[in-house]
């Protein structure tokens, strides 16, 4: 055996995913435009500035729902009162953070621990906190993931910190159509024997963003390149980190020949060029081991 590599669902060596925050009137247009190009996204309210009628900048209650949920997409954490956890002591963020979690939980009837850190994060600083304090606290009010910013590149990688999350790029990236190219024609599978790992192609916005720039057909000529492949798995971001977690739970023999899945995820992965799929409570035996 060489290597073994996770693969998505299904065998799929790639994943697409979204994420828009704020919970602006626009993230209808953006999640309308997903759920035609049948994409997933995640949205990240602020909860303390949902909107208590229609027609309100921020959404309704109401209108997440319909619109975000109900058809498929997640909902995310983004700080009560949309404060960057590096500009606050750490009991200013863990109170953000949390009172914005138990909020949306309350709301939405579901368990949400997905975040995206609002305004300028964990980028700027301040000496009343450290990112260690941030992703402590984090990790202790059982948020799974909290998305950064900057960092864009075409390496397509999944994140190596859950808590610094960074994406490909924003959408508005001058780079992005061509790396959206790059990404659609790589051949994972054809790739040098160490590099055929998964990979991602995440997008990060806001959706107020197309109407300011007034280049809504933007996002529709991201979504035609990346759209209906079928080496492709399109995704919520905690389906992915649920899914990359459920793999990293597998459980292996000490010579690596047999592999048991705990989870209750039917997992995928490629082993020296075999495509196996181990389902939950299952035990495997790998061939030639
Ligand atoms: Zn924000």
């Amino acid at each position: 055996m060489k290597y073994r590599f996770m693969r998505f669902p299904q065998g799929k060596t790639k994943a697409v995913t979204f994420s828009y925050d704020d919970a602006c009137r626009q993230d209808l247009r953006t999640a309308k435009v997903l759920d035609e190009y049948s994409m997933k996204g995640t949205f990240n309210v602020n909860s303390g500035s949902i909107a208590e009628t229609p027609g309100e900048w921020h959404l309704t209650e109401e209108e997440i729902r319909e619109n975000i949920l109900d058809k498929g997409h997640e909902v995310a954490v983004h700080g009560l009162w949309h404060k960057a956890p590096g500009l606050l002591r750490p009991i200013e963020g863990i109170q953000d953070a949390l009172n914005c979690r138990i909020d949306l939980e309350n709301r939405f009837g579901r368990i949400i621990r997905g975040m995206a850190y609002p305004d300028s994060g964990i980028l700027c600083m301040l000496h009343t906190t450290s990112y260690e304090k941030v992703k402590t606290y984090l990790q202790d009010l059982e948020i799974a993931y909290a998305r950064t910013l900057g960092h864009d590149n075409n390496q397509f990688e999944l994140p190596e910190d859950w808590y610094q999350w960074k994406p490909t790029a924003h959408h508005d990236n001058s780079e992005i159509l061509k790396w959206a190219k790059e990404f659609v024609e790589l051949d994972v599978e054809s790739q040098y024997c160490a590099s055929r790992r998964v990979k991602l192609f995440y997008v990060w916005g806001h959706s107020f963003e197309f109407d300011g720039k007034n280049n809504w057909e933007h996002l529709n000529e991201l979504c035609e390149v990346l759209a209906h492949k079928d080496d492709t798995w399109y995704a919520t971001n905690m389906e992915i980190y649920e899914y990359v977690t459920a793999y990293e739970s597998l459980v292996f023999s000490a010579d690596g020949s047999r592999v048991y899945n705990p989870t209750l995820f039917e997992i995928w992965f490629d082993d020296d060029k075999t495509l196996y799929s181990i389902k939950p409570g299952e035990t495997l035996s790998l061939v030639g081991k």
